[in-house]
């Protein structure tokens, strides 16, 4: 008998609003344990939750995100159970009408195939606490994240391989990142899956057997991409062996991933829907999102796809490339930025000529993207720095690459000029004169920069042309500032002599 995995997966995605989804407690990671908390995420009697506003809009972008169909009606309820990790004894959800009833996500496959998954719904729910197993045998509990906003999405069950069920993680949190309603980072819990495998029959064509699903096992709170992976991998051999020995799963079991042990073990078994004994919360009104959608829809924005195509039309990066950058937003945009500055420098060029143009737009931009997608992310890496907390600017960053292009900078002083533009945000030409890397002292980098500046200045070179001389003084000190005082004064007067043609 051959046997074949039927995959669905359950994210849940922590929005990244400053507040809790029914208080006004903060949610910054890394806090002393215990400290963002008030009575209502506590679940103290009398105490009434209040809706985030943000939270709810993150949602709607989100749904639309996701092409899905929104419940301009939509409620809250309550999943009653009882755990340590929920102080009220339930938890504040979404049951019959989720915010999103239907979605779909399109993932590229690395084989170049891609691949639409079908959403079942999606629905907005607050966290609950998390619990700590502490070396000691205790268990802690950490109510900082207890009331936390949570996107839940459901797929229905369309994956056949770890392969796919990855590169929809993957493209979901480029989705959410694109969006910026959640940071989408794994490590930090900020996205969770729930992994749900069944195995089935197929004929020798692929074709299952029999459309009945069998009874699935949940791995719950998978945390990383690698993980993912490897309780999928790990579960289709363990339940194609049950089925082999004639000792097929009879029922839905719950169990966890053991990432030290890499195998899933057995968990408690949960409640069944029934046993949550949901019922609308009496403590929110229901609500209606038509104007809001209305609203959010106007503000979208550019999603992941067109994006993408775009980065391989506008600039000419390769498709890999292309999804490289826009999975990380923070870097996208520094890219855009970065070329902006880039494409005005070549335009600026003395030595370029509209004819000898796409061979140097072609140069730069292998130069651009070489640097950008490994040096930069290494030199990033050894500095313990993300782009988002380092110095560098997009500026100085296609300045470096224009100084390693007309190679006024050695290539294999590269790596330290970037690393210290990275930590302190000096400009490339600064750092350069410093360790003595080539750059600001010779005529010809200042007369490309006073090119520069005269191109960005039009008004006060056509003033100075027009006989206003002393602005020459002006347009002097403007050099000497791009080059932080780097430069010899006197080099800089030649040089902005032979820009103005004197
Ligand atoms: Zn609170
Ligand atoms: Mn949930």
């Amino acid at each position: 008998m051959l046997w074949k995995p039927v995959i669905g997966l359950e994210t849940h995605i922590q929005l990244n609003t400053k507040s809790k989804l029914f208080c006004s407690c903060p949610l910054n990671d890394g806090d002393v344990p215990n400290t963002n908390v008030c009575p209502i995420c506590l679940g103290h009697p009398g105490t009434l939750p209040v809706l985030n506003q943000q939270a709810i809009t993150s949602a709607v972008k989100l749904a639309l995100g996701l092409n899905g169909e929104i419940n301009k009606k939509t409620k809250f309820d309550r999943k009653n159970y009882f755990y340590p990790d929920l102080p009220k004894a339930y938890q504040i959800s979404q049951f019959d009408h989720p915010i999103m009833y239907q979605g779909e996500l399109s993932i590229d496959l690395p084989n170049g195939e891609s691949f639409t998954v079908q959403l079942e719904r999606m629905h907005l729910e607050e966290d609950a606490a998390k619990n700590i197993h502490s070396d000691d045998g205790q268990t802690y509990v950490d109510y900082n994240r207890g009331g936390a906003p949570l996107c839940e999405i459901v797929t229905r069950p369309v994956f056949t391989s770890s392969t796919q069920a990855k590169a929809y993680l993957q493209e979901l949190r480029t989705l959410v990142r694109t969006l910026k309603v959640s940071d989408g980072n794994l490590e930090k819990g900020q996205m969770r899956c729930d992994v749900n495998l069944s195995m089935r029959a197929v004929g020798a064509d692929g074709v299952p057997l029999s459309p009945v699903l069998n009874p699935k096992t949940e791995v719950k709170n998978v945390n990383s991409f690698r993980a993912v992976e490897r309780v999928i991998e790990y579960e289709i051999k363990r339940q194609t062996a049950l089925w082999e020995a004639g000792t097929p799963p009879l029922e839905t079991t719950t169990r966890g991933w053991n990432d030290v042990k890499q195998v899933t073990e057995s968990q408690r078994t949960k409640e069944n829907s029934a046993e949550y004994r949901y019922f609308p919360e009496p403590d929110l009104p229901p609500l209606d999102l038509t104007a809001l959608i209305l609203e959010v829809k106007r503000s979208l924005g550019e999603l992941p796809p067109n994006k993408r195509a775009r980065f391989v039309s506008e600039y000419g990066f390769k498709p890999e490339e292309a999804r490289q950058i826009v999975e990380d937003p923070t870097l996208a945009d520094f890219a855009e930025q970065s070329l902006s500055e880039l494409g005005a420098w070549l335009e600026a060029h003395p030595n370029i000529t509209s004819e000898t143009m796409p061979e140097h737009r072609f140069k730069a931009m292998k130069t651009f993207v070489s640097w950008l997608l490994n040096k930069l992310p290494n030199a990033l890496d050894t500095a313990g720095l993300h782009l988002k907390t380092a110095r560098l600017t997009p500026e100085n960053f296609a300045q470096f690459i224009s100084l390693l292009v007309d190679q006024k900078l050695a290539a294999p002083k590269g790596l330290e000029v970037l690393t210290a533009m990275i930590i302190d945000g000096s400009s490339p030409t600064q750092v350069a004169e410093t360790l003595g890397a080539g750059g600001v002292g010779d005529l010809s980098t200042l007369i490309q920069l006073a090119q520069t500046i005269a191109t960005n200045n039009p008004k006060e070179v056509e003033r100075y042309q027009n006989g206003e001389k002393k602005l020459l003084a002006w347009l002097v000190g403007q050099l000497m500032r791009e080059t932080k005082g780097n430069a010899n004064p006197e080099l800089v007067t030649k040089a902005w002599q032979a820009v103005l043609g004197e």
